[in-house]
């Protein structure tokens, strides 16, 4: 107060000025969705350099993604040109983390090049000591013993701070010893995982008061965006900095706390106050994001959580259309709405970057990545791998190569021992050793190999028993169709069996793809054919310089906004999540809806919701239910559409009738169609050709596939 309003805090309002310029003690800032949080917060930290009270690398400011980061320092830049001395500690808490154990390494037994290792190198590590203990990993599986590791860190607690029943729950009491021996063993090969880095440095604050100290006096400021989905361990982090000065800033939303399952706990932001007594409290009504009809949406739906704080929200935006609710056929009819719905907008002037296609979960943006390829329309996926990139992808799609082409090694090489076969190094050696010698591909020198004497039996048999498998599903692809025989692959080989016995909650979402997987599988009559499509798909890269569709899920778009927003799959089962309805209670529920509602407040102009009636699921159609959300959504802001074309619609699949795909992209973006060149139209006929022939054969008539309700799969 009393200061001059200078440029960067020119466009706020009085209560988000009134954070910015309250700089001395602690602030929160607790608000809805667009009312200008980040802004304040960013305004707030120029404003602690520009003002002279901090040097840049005397703040330290907490984003919730790399990308919320890097956005922040590029409007700090703007705000004050060439920025003093240093530049702020900005970033997510993994990335300062990382940067202080950097530093100070030694202190937690490691040396300061230390590795960071990824969830595939932990499994592995963890299976390795499993085996050494003399434990049965199926009934023990690594993944279970990695999802407590990751829980632990997250609460902060070392194998020493853990109690009886936190023991208990792996391997009859041997949790802790465990949980002891993989932080040894990450030590001795100077490595640590991401869980560590938290955990690390929250470590050495706690022993080493003079690093403590040295951090407390070097940070005046700090501010904490997205304050509502920190975790223990990250508090705990926090508290100990802001101990001193106490100039804590942290803003946040109970309404968006959505990472609970990653151990983030609400009430941190609501005992913000009793932490640092004598927090000033800013709340902030007015939000400049959205247009009237997508806020009345959002706020009505929110209402329908019993434990949160009731907010006003409103907005000066003027008119803008309802939020449009589609219902439409199937998933490629969902797919395809909204590729037209895309062209319709980019006719209308629209940018690409301005899109958004917001999804629940991964598996989903298998459909929205074909159609967008055939079409035309640039896309990037954000917080994620493309569909076909992924590791459980690959690996079957490299099991159907070898089928395809028994001389492609590489893929061999990927799964002859995934799932885990017992075949090491040594085994793979002597393989390669008999190709070269032999000449042969690898997989037909380890068939031969196999038949020799020259590997230990076990080895000789497994390998001996996969090849013979191979040989039995390539006659089997004869006559299967190719989603039929990636069934009988995945059960057969034991792949299916490795994800059964995997219990984390990234297993069921690699099942998820898989089944994905075959369901694209069935709109194409060979391997040869499927293959093909997906090699091309795989190529097609958008370029960087390129306007770009984002698609998303609802998690990884936190904090962003976009003009428009599709928000897709939005049927019981899916949204909310199967799993959030099994677990029936109210909590999970609760947080899928709060899901729901970061998904609408995106949204600038424009936010369409889609629900298919039908959706294709282990190669049957089942009809789906609109999501609860839907109905929850208060009637005057909605409006809503069903373009159900009827059971026709099932075998043009991607394309309606009469619609030429080639000519479609030649009139609509005919420099792509010139780029793509005579493969990518090759794989947009076989595709197109698949339909046509399908649904020209006998007894295939559309209303033969009129969808059927599955019994066996339970909805609401
Ligand atoms: P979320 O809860 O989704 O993280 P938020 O509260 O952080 O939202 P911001 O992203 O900071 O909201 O702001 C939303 C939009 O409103 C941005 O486009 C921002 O530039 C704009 N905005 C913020 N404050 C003002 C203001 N006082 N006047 C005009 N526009 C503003
Ligand atoms: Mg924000």
């Amino acid at each position: 107060p009393g200061d001059q309003v200078p440029a960067y805090a020119a466009m706020l309002n009085p209560p988000q000025r009134e954070a910015v310029l309250t700089t001395e003690g602690p602030v929160l800032m607790l608000a809805g969705a667009g009312t200008g949080k980040t802004a304040a917060l960013t305004a707030r930290l120029a404003h602690l350099v520009a003002t002279r009270r901090a040097w840049p690398s005397e703040i330290l400011c907490v984003t919730f993604t790399n990308k919320a980061a890097r956005e922040m320092r590029e409007r700090v830049a703007r705000h004050l040109g060439s920025p003093g001395e240093g530049m702020p500690w900005l970033g997510t808490f993994h990335s300062i983390c990382a940067k202080m154990l950097r530093r100070h390494a030694e202190l937690a037994g490691l040396q300061s090049n230390y590795t960071i290792i990824d969830t595939d190198d932990q499994i592995r590590l963890l299976k390795q000591l499993i085996s050494q203990s003399d434990l049965d990993e199926k009934r023990w599986p690594a993944r279970q013993l990695a999802g407590l590791i990751d829980r632990w860190k997250n609460r902060g607690l070392n194998p020493a701070d853990l109690d009886a029943v936190e023991n208990e729950a792996y391997a009859n009491g041997r949790g802790q010893a465990m949980y002891q021996l993989y932080q040894d063993r990450l030590k001795s090969l100077n490595a640590c995982d991401f869980g560590d880095l938290m955990l690390h440095v929250l470590n050495i604050f706690r022993a080493h008061k003079d690093v403590l100290a040295e951090y407390q006096q070097r940070f005046k400021y700090i501010l904490v965006d997205e304050y509502q989905d920190t975790n223990a361990v990250q508090y705990l982090w926090l508290r100990l900095l802001a101990q001193e000065r106490k100039n804590i800033c942290v803003v946040g939303d109970d309404d968006q706390s959505i990472y609970s399952w990653r151990g983030a706990e609400v009430a941190n932001i609501l005992r913000f106050e009793k932490d640092f007594p004598g927090a000033h409290v800013v709340r902030l009504e007015q939000n400049y994001r959205s247009t009237p009809h997508i806020l009345g949406a959002a706020s009505g739906l929110i209402r329908a959580n019993s434990e949160r704080h009731e907010k006003t929200l409103w907005t000066e935006m003027p008119g803008g259309d309802k939020v449009r609710v589609i219902g439409v056929w199937d998933g490629p009819e969902e797919a395809r709405r909204v590729s037209e719905e895309i062209e319709r907008l980019e006719r209308e002037g629209a940018s690409l970057d301005g899109i958004a296609i917001l999804v629940r979960a991964q598996y989903q943006t298998r459909e929205f990545e074909d159609r967008f390829i055939q079409t035309g329309i640039n896309y990037r996926i954000i917080g994620g791998f493309r569909f076909y990139e992924r590791a459980e992808i690959r690996d079957a799609l490299a099991y159907l190569r070898v089928i395809a082409q028994p001389q492609d090694d590489l893929a061999f090489e990927r799964i002859y021992n995934q799932p885990k076969r017992g075949l090491g190094a040594k085994t793979l050696e002597k393989m390669h050793g008999h190709a070269r010698a032999t000449g042969l591909p690898l997989a037909a020198a380890s068939l031969q190999l196999a038949d020799s004497d020259e590997l230990p039996r076990r080895a000789a048999n497994t390998i001996g028993g996969l090849l013979r498998q191979f040989l039995a599903w390539r006659e089997a692809a004869e006559t299967m169709t190719p989603a039929d025989l990636l069934r009988l692959v995945l059960d057969e080989s034991g792949y299916n069996d490795m994800l059964a016995a995997d219990r984390s909650a990234e297993a069921a979402g690699r099942a998820e793809n898989l089944s994905e997987l075959a369901r694209a599988m069935e709109e194409y009559e060979t391997l040869g054919d499927f293959l093909e499509h997906v090699s091309l798909v795989m190529d097609s890269d958008g370029r960087e310089d390129e306007e770009t569709v984002t698609i998303m899920t609802i998690h990884a778009a936190k904090g962003l906004e976009f003009d428009n927003v599709f928000c897709v799959g939005w049927e019981e089962g899916v949204f909310p999540s199967q799993r959030a309805i099994d677990e029936g209670g109210l909590a999970s529920l609760e947080e899928e809806r709060r899901l729901a509602y970061v998904a609408i407040t995106r949204a600038r102009r424009s936010c369409t919701i889609m629900h298919a009636a039908n959706r294709r699921i282990y190669g049957q159609w089942t009809s789906s239910i609109p999501s609860r959300f839907i109905e929850e959504l208060p009637e005057e802001h909605v409006d809503q559409q069903t373009t159900m074309t009827g059971g026709a619609s099932l075998w043009r699949a991607n394309w309606s009738e009469n619609e030429d795909p080639f000519a479609h992209v030649a009139q609509n973006r005919p420099e792509r169609a010139q780029a793509r060149g005579p493969g990518w139209q090759r794989a947009v006929e076989t595709g197109y050709e698949t339909r046509q022939k399908r649904l020209a054969e006998p007894g295939r008539s559309a209303a033969s596939f009129a969808a059927k309700p599955r019994s066996d799969i339970a909805i609401g």
